[in-house]
């Protein structure tokens, strides 16, 4: 491999550096965008438990509406037969006390009747918000099932696009040196995915930091990679490139 200059190399390096920040952005965006994807999915999944704890609860109180009535039929049936009973009675107290016996038995009936007419708005209520809940829930499951291929359909789009670069990318390598293209990597992973910063109005635009003009001077040199003290990146001056 014909000798590159530091300078030829840096060229490179700083084009090789558009790749990979639009690598970058695209991978950080396959990382991301599934994931979003993902918790709305979890939202989704929670509303959907809480339909079946709303449905849970409406069958609850349809077995307590139906023991209910039960209950009033076995009143009703009481009430029957206590009356029947007061014509066999003999004396005025048996009957009085029968009397009593039976207003107590209504009154027990009067109430169960009153739980279950609650019961019957509860129901009512409770099947209403389930109603409601179902539709808002297709609704939702339209819009995530939408979102779902959108970020699919941009996942498979981005995963294209990497391969390009990826591609692009490997026949640029080829004049950059093993250990140059090793630290630049290095420093890209480590600063995502920005490794060579021009210095711009005597400040390294990675971290904002004063560049010193000793370091100035050593980057006009070309002689070998200067880093930025305070950020670590690759430092070039574009107008020298
Ligand atoms: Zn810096």
């Amino acid at each position: 491999m014909p000798e590159v200059s530091v300078r030829d190399q840096i060229k490179r390096l700083v084009e090789l550096q558009k790749i990979d920040e639009e690598i970058y952005e695209h991978k950080k965006n396959l990382k991301e965008k599934p994931e979003e994807i993902a918790l709305v999915k979890v939202e989704f999944e929670r509303r959907k438990s809480g339909l079946q704890v709303l449905e849970d609860q409406l069958k609850t109180k349809q077995v307590e509406r139906k023991g209910k009535e039960v209950d009033l039929q076995a009143k009703e049936e009481d009430i029957l037969k206590h009356n029947g009973q007061l014509s066999q009675l003999k004396t005025n107290k048996e009957y009085k006390a029968k009397l009593t016996e039976i207003e107590s038995l209504k009154a027990d009936k009067s109430i169960i009747e009153e739980k279950i007419l609650i019961l019957f708005d509860e129901i009512d209520n409770a099947d209403t918000s389930i109603q409601k809940e179902k539709e808002n829930l297709v609704e939702e499951e339209k819009k995530y099932l939408a979102q779902k291929k959108e970020v699919e359909d941009m996942v498979k789009d981005l995963e294209e696009k990497v391969k390009v670069l990826d591609n692009k990318r490997k026949q640029m390598v080829g004049d950059i040196s093993s250990e140059s293209l090793a630290r630049y990597e290095r420093i890209l992973v480590g600063k995502e995915g920005l490794a060579m910063v021009p210095v711009a109005n005597g400040s390294c635009s990675g971290c904002y930091m004063n560049v010193p003009a000793q370091k100035v001077n050593e980057i006009q040199k070309h002689d070998q990679l200067i880093y930025c003290e305070s950020c670590a990146r690759i430092l070039y001056i574009e107008e020298e490139l």
